[in-house]
């Protein structure tokens, strides 16, 4: 009998970046908020382990962050200045470079599963508004009623935001948007992102986690990207194209690629960060705010949650 050596496989995945600190969260908010991680990490583990494929991995993790409320997607999505929930969410699949992405849904209960409608059912790559719930419908995606996505959290989020007048982008932000990459046993990448975008934005504002390329892209000829942050700096920079871009033409580790685009971000005045799988089953995260609520595992044994940067 021959030995096949065991085939590779690994995934990560981010709850938000944001200003979160040890001394403004408190030990019990801290494990609450990696007990969600880690669950999302098994849904993901579990369909790789099994010998799936990574596309399927990346959904079944975002699902289960997008059904938790801590998080800025679906059930917990923060609110738009008029107070209504409106919900982007894309996936891309690094094997044939096949993305479905979905903005402005205000009733279906797990956008990731109509951006994954669109890339799979339908010619078009980007739907929105009534026209994306419409095709949803059409394709038995399940909806709810738009106060499944609200929590008060959220509403005294937008109230603060509201009484401070602190403008569009509020300064103690903290980024909740989700988001899964994951490379399987094949060697394919994938990558899925969903959010309720920021608080206080205009409705019908559309941030980088449905816009194929800024924060959502996979290719498997350099790796699979899911970014958070303020969106409006990641689409001016590219930045999930950037990353895959980088590691093809110049040759940089999915590290470097990652740590130089968001320092370009940076550079232009955006906060955030990144998650990023090669094919080679590689891992890397990369982010510019004292925090980003992300975990990673891989067949090798890897397994970690973690919340704050390690300079804190
Ligand atoms: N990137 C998202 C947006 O701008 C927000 C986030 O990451 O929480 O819509």
């Amino acid at each position: 009998m021959t030995l096949t050596s065991e085939k590779r496989w690994s995934i990560a995945i981010h709850g938000g970046a944001g200003t979160m600190r040890p001394e403004i969260m408190d030990e019990t908010m801290q494990a609450d908020y990696k007990a969600a991680l880690s669950a999302a990490l098994d849904a993901g583990v579990a369909v790789l382990e099994a010998g799936g494929r990574a596309m399927d991995a990346v959904t079944a993790a975002v699902i289960a962050l997008e059904d938790d409320p801590h998080f800025n997607a679906a059930r917990g999505a923060v609110f738009t200045y008029n107070g209504i929930n409106e919900l982007d969410a894309a996936v891309m699949d690094g094997r044939t470079r096949a993305a479905g992405a979905a903005s402005g849904l205000r009733h279906v209960r797990n956008p990731v599963t109509l951006a994954r409608a669109v890339m799979e059912a339908g010619p078009h790559v980007f739907l929105s508004g009534a026209g994306a719930e419409e095709f949803g419908r059409d394709h038995g995606i399940e909806t709810c009623d738009p106060d499944w996505f609200a929590t008060p959290e959220r509403w005294r989020q937008l109230e603060e935001l509201k009484a401070k007048k602190l403008g569009w982008f509020d300064v103690d932000l903290k980024y909740g948007t989700v988001g899964a990459v994951a490379c399987d046993g094949e060697g394919h990448v994938a990558a899925a992102t969903s959010t309720g975008g920021l608080t206080g934005k205009r409705w019908g504002r559309i941030g980088d986690s449905p816009v194929i390329g800024a924060g959502t892209y996979a290719d498997d000829r350099s790796c699979a990207v899911s970014a958070t942050g303020a969106g409006e700096f990641f689409i001016r920079e590219g930045v999930a194209h950037e990353i895959g871009a980088r590691m093809r033409l110049a040759g940089e580790s999915a590290q470097q690629a990652a740590d130089t685009v968001i320092g370009e971000v940076g550079a232009l005045g955006g906060d955030g960060g990144v998650i990023v799988a090669a094919p080679d089953g590689s891992t890397a995260f990369a982010f510019n705010t004292p925090g980003m609520y992300r975990g990673r595992a891989d067949s090798t044994g890897l397994r970690e949650v973690a919340i704050f940067a390690a300079r804190h």
